[in-house]
């Protein structure tokens, strides 16, 4: 299984400075040496378009951060998955925490947008985690589960959905996880993908929060982590470059 670092880079960015981060991935792409893992960028729905000009041919994959359930029709500011393919991307991130607290989203939204994703021929990259709340109260696994189950789409194979633990309390905090808790976490993630999707044991699960260079190489070398889903450092081309680097 070849590991992924997908740079989630949030509502930063305007068209100057995107294109400058693309083009700042793409040099470093061509100047050899380039990671062994798969790397993907998921600007903001601006830029979609234009920094996946600007990757072509950089093997750099290209992502968008949302998409509507539907595929098109009466949704104002929405965005279809048919959409972001049309535009040259392979991912799609569903369930975010961020647009889970902010918009409200159910697992069973997610699990439609993720379904909607794979219909449109993208890999949905499928975000899960606990609040600092859960986690205090020993409900990690539990809710972690139980946000799977409930966001999965049924009838996948490994290499049509990626799943990202993202703890909401790591999420731009430069607080982690330890070591053990995120192979607890990810033990159970790969449990459930091997009773629910095709070959489970072959789909990659990202972690992600306060994701940096300094601490990659130690997230990235526990068991079933195989990836990255980066936040703030990867609207640093030198530490996006970094973090991929160290993915063993
Ligand atoms: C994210 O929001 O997906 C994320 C991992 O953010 P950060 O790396 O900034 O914690």
């Amino acid at each position: 299984m070849r590991k992924l670092v997908a740079g989630n880079w949030k509502m930063n960015g305007l068209k100057a400075d995107g294109l400058a981060l693309a083009r700042a991935l793409v040099l470093r792409a061509a100047a050899g040496d380039p990671p062994e893992c798969e790397l993907a960028v998921c600007p903001p729905a601006t830029l979609v378009g234009a920094v996946g000009e600007t990757l072509r041919g950089s093997g750099i994959a290209l992502g968008g951060q949302d998409c509507h359930a539907e595929s098109s029709g009466a949704h104002t500011g929405d965005i279809a998955a048919v959409m972001l393919r049309d535009l040259g991307c392979t991912y799609v991130i569903v369930g975010h925490s961020e647009r889970r607290a902010n918009h409200g989203e159910s697992d069973a939204q997610v699990r439609a947008k993720a379904k909607a994703a794979r219909g449109a021929g993208l890999i949905p990259i499928l975000c899960i985690g606990e609040t600092l709340a859960e986690r205090d109260a020993g409900e990690a696994l539990d809710v972690v589960e139980r946000q799977l189950a409930g966001s999965l789409p049924d009838g996948l194979k490994d290499e049509q959905i990626v799943i990202a633990y993202e703890p909401v309390w790591a999420i731009g905090t430069g607080r982690t996880p330890t070591t053990d808790d995120v192979a607890a976490v990810h033990a159970r993630i790969r449990k459930i993908l091997k009773d629910r999707v095709k070959n489970g044991a072959g789909a990659r699960v990202l972690y992600g929060g306060s994701v940096k260079p300094a601490n990659a190489l130690e997230l990235l070398g526990v068991a079933n982590v195989d990836g990255a889903l980066v936040g703030g450092a990867s609207l640093n081309a030198a530490d996006f470059w970094a973090i991929a680097q160290h993915c063993p």
